[in-house]
């Protein structure tokens, strides 16, 4: 039966960086018979010009439909300034949120010819493979009660509430268990035990799963060691589970260890491995339109989605060795430009991606 794949291009350089990622779903699609329908939709700031809302009902219908999503970014400066809940980041949260995708994996891939892009001295980074399982639904971001009141000196207050029950922790933490038990077996949960309760039962519950998967060896860590292991030895992790702030914080300084921004895809999951798939950055409204835009995270979100949703992992496989093909020829975007490599645009690299792809 065929699957439907929703296409949500979104703003500033999603179009572009989304173009690309398409042909190489479509070529694959038609190479391996995977039988995927694709279709298109609008999120974002392209949704609030066209229908007044980030999250127009038509998206989340389609959404719903659909075993997989691929997004590009969204926002951009022209809608900073409406009101917050009609922002296009909101469309986001709420499709994020409608379709319980609360599952977010993160790869930080360092892909041995980029080795110099990285801030960290090559050999600390070179061969680097880490996966970061975030949860993407509840914690600090979600919690209430939460706003800015003010107190009876007259002095204003800011508040948030931590919480996550036994249900949310056990949830994100066998995703992160079955994602180490397929790669080399070491899972390192990360809280802040030591000072936060919700932390105390997160790691309660953690290791009660742990129970149900003896073939992978968990360890904890308290968040601030975890910011320092990162930079300090990165290598010595395979999977990190940890909740939404602390993985929000701990995946950009993961992404960053690879050079690029511009590399690294993820994937947003829900119970039953539906998914929505998106590059790591933003819409970059200071490069929108200039054709220069790496699309290779985009594209790298297109195997990630194979791999996880569509049941395609040679379809997954064939794309990230056609990527790996390009970096060898020395074909690089601005981004990842260095002395020596041949400098190319946004399309230029996809088709060289789509040409490295079985024919
Ligand atoms: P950004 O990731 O868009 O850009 C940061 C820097 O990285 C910029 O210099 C940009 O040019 C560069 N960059 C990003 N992607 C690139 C690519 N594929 N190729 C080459 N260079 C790339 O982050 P920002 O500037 O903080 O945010 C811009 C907008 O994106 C904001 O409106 C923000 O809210 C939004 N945003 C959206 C998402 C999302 O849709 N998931 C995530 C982060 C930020």
């Amino acid at each position: 039966m065929s699957k439907q794949v929703l296409i949500l291009p979104g703003d500033g350089i999603g179009p572009e960086i989304v173009a690309e990622a398409r042909k190489v779903l479509e070529h694959v699609n038609s190479h391996f018979k995977l039988d995927l329908t694709l279709c298109d939709g609008l999120l974002g700031g392209a949704a609030i010009d066209a229908e007044g809302v980030p999250l127009p009902a038509a998206t989340l219908a389609l959404a719903k439909e659909s075993a997989a999503i691929l997004l590009g970014a969204v926002g951009g400066p022209q809608w900073d300034n409406i009101e917050r809940d009609l922002r296009p980041e909101k469309g986001l949260l709420q499709i994020r949120s409608a379709l319980e995708l609360f599952g977010n994996l993160r790869p930080a891939m360092l892909y041995p010819q980029l080795a110099d892009a990285s801030s960290l001295k090559p050999e600390l980074v070179a061969g680097l493979d880490i996966l970061i399982v975030r949860e993407l639904t509840g914690g600090i971001y979600f919690g209430e009660p939460r706003g800015i009141r003010t107190l009876e000196n007259g002095e204003r207050e800011g508040f948030n509430t931590y919480k996550y029950s036994e249900s949310e922790i056990e949830r994100i933490a066998r995703l992160a268990f079955e994602a180490a038990s397929k790669r080399s077996g070491r899972l390192c949960s990360v809280d802040k035990a030591n000072v936060l309760e919700a932390t105390v039962l997160w790691r309660e519950v953690v290791e009660r799963v742990s129970a149900d998967y003896p073939d992978v060896e968990l360890s904890h860590m308290y968040v601030d060691n975890a910011a320092m292991q990162l930079v300090k030895a990165p290598k010595q992790f395979d999977v990190i589970v940890t909740g939404n702030m602390f993985g929000d914080i701990l995946s950009d300084a993961a992404a960053m260890l690879t050079g690029s921004i511009g590399m690294l895809p993820s994937a947003s999951l829900d119970r039953d491995g539906r998914g929505m798939y998106e590059p790591c950055h933003g819409s970059a409204p200071d490069i929108a339109g200039q054709g220069i835009a790496n699309p290779l995270a985009t594209i790298l979100s297109v195997a990630m989605m194979l791999r996880y949703s569509l049941a395609a992992p040679e379809a997954a496989q064939a794309i990230e060795d056609a990527v790996s093909t390009v970096l060898d020829a020395g074909l690089r975007t601005p981004d990842l430009y260095t002395e020596g490599s041949q400098r190319v645009g946004t399309r230029e690299m996809g088709e060289a991606v789509l040409a490295a792809l079985p024919q």
